[in-house]
């Protein structure tokens, strides 16, 4: 199932599978069962807006994964660390609920790891649970009888304290993730320039900015490699990137669509913030503005530090096509993406309002 694609016109009772989850969200679907019709391809654009998906309306592995996450409640199965994690959206509510008591599971992201883990054993010691770490009965009876007030979450501050103390980009470790590569040349534009390659360039102009400034950068891949999605969020944990920038272009069905955007995981407050600073240093480069916005892509939702995607321009569109084919304009993109970096982390500490 999870390398298959269904889309518009497809009739298996894998569609009659995807046609149920979607009715147990809420949506409302016409079509006859098992036949992908209008009314399906509606409900799966539906629901990926509401998961912060690409809305294509498309069945790919990525939105089943979300699908089948979407479908868990909390107190559905006895859930517990292990290898590979649990995710859903009990895990996500599980999170939620245990920052809200004042213990610490890390950010908001669905998979049940380490940090989860921990504040899990810590709620059951401070509820007279046994610490075993299982989220089954008895720790689902102890959480359930709590009144929560909504608190800022440790995660969120613990990002907020790590960037106020820095007070600068120096010596901090930016991951810089090129998108595609290898096998995967990502979009082409009508002059058929390269999606791969235009990342792999302003990515090595923004890591030089970066260190002119006195950061350290890592890359997620070499130029001749293009790992999966999962695999880039993880090499950013394993080496301890403190800001993760993953580079793109959007591309659109439609050539008159331009300009540029920038995504962010939704609950990564200060991914919220460095995705403004990156959306409005490109707009001053006048580049449309395709403002910032919520989205769960696995580099996003998998990293440990505020991460965020950001898209300069559409290659499909024939204007910003051209400009992506002149250096001078990539290096101004390169410098623009520096700069809102370090003012990034030179911004005062104050909360923003989101
Ligand atoms: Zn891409």
């Amino acid at each position: 199932m999870t390398d298959k694609i269904f889309r518009e016109g497809d009739r298996s009772d894998e569609v009659a599978d995807i046609q149920t989850r979607l009715r147990s969200l809420g949506m409302h679907i016409e079509d006859e069962p098992g036949l992908f019709g209008a009314g399906t391809k509606q409900a799966v654009r539906a629901f990926q807006q509401l998961r912060g998906v690409v809305a294509d309306g498309i069945v790919g592995r990525h939105t089943w994964n979300e699908l089948v996450e979407s479908g868990w409640k909390l107190n559905d199965r006895v859930l517990y660390m292990r290898h590979p994690p649990f995710r859903g959206d009990d895990i996500l509510a599980l999170q939620a609920r245990l920052n809200a008591l004042g213990f610490d599971a890390g950010r908001e992201d669905g998979i049940l790891g380490r940090d989860t883990d921990r504040a899990i054993r810590a709620f059951q010691r401070e509820y007279g649970v046994a610490e075993d770490g299982i989220v089954g009965i008895k720790t689902y009876a102890a959480l359930s009888g709590l009144r929560i007030d909504r608190p800022v979450t440790a995660a969120g501050l613990r990002e907020e304290l790590r960037r106020s103390e820095r007070g600068g980009v120096f010596d901090s470790l930016v991951v810089v993730d090129p998108g595609h590569g290898g096998d995967d040349p990502g979009a082409r534009g009508p002059n058929d320039t390269c999606e791969a390659d235009v990342c792999w360039d302003i990515a090595g102009r923004l890591a030089g900015h970066l260190v002119e400034s006195g950061a350290k950068v890592r890359f997620t891949r070499t130029e001749a490699d293009g790992p999966e999605e999962p695999e880039r969020a993880q090499r950013a944990n394993s080496i301890g990137g403190e800001l993760f920038v993953s580079l793109h272009l959007n591309s659109h069905h439609e050539p008159t669509a331009e300009g540029a955007s920038t995504y962010y995981f939704r609950t990564s407050r200060s991914g919220a913030v460095l995705a403004e600073h990156v959306q409005s240093a490109l707009v001053d480069l006048g580049l449309k503005d395709g403002r910032t916005h919520a989205s769960s892509y696995p580099v996003l939702k998998e990293t440990r530090m505020p991460a965020i995607l950001v898209e300069p321009a559409h290659i499909t569109n024939p204007d910003d096509e051209k400009r992506l084919d002149d250096p001078e304009f990539r290096e101004a993109v390169a410098h623009a993406l520096g700069r809102a970096i370090a003012s990034y982390y030179e911004e005062p500490p104050e909360r923003p309002n989101r």
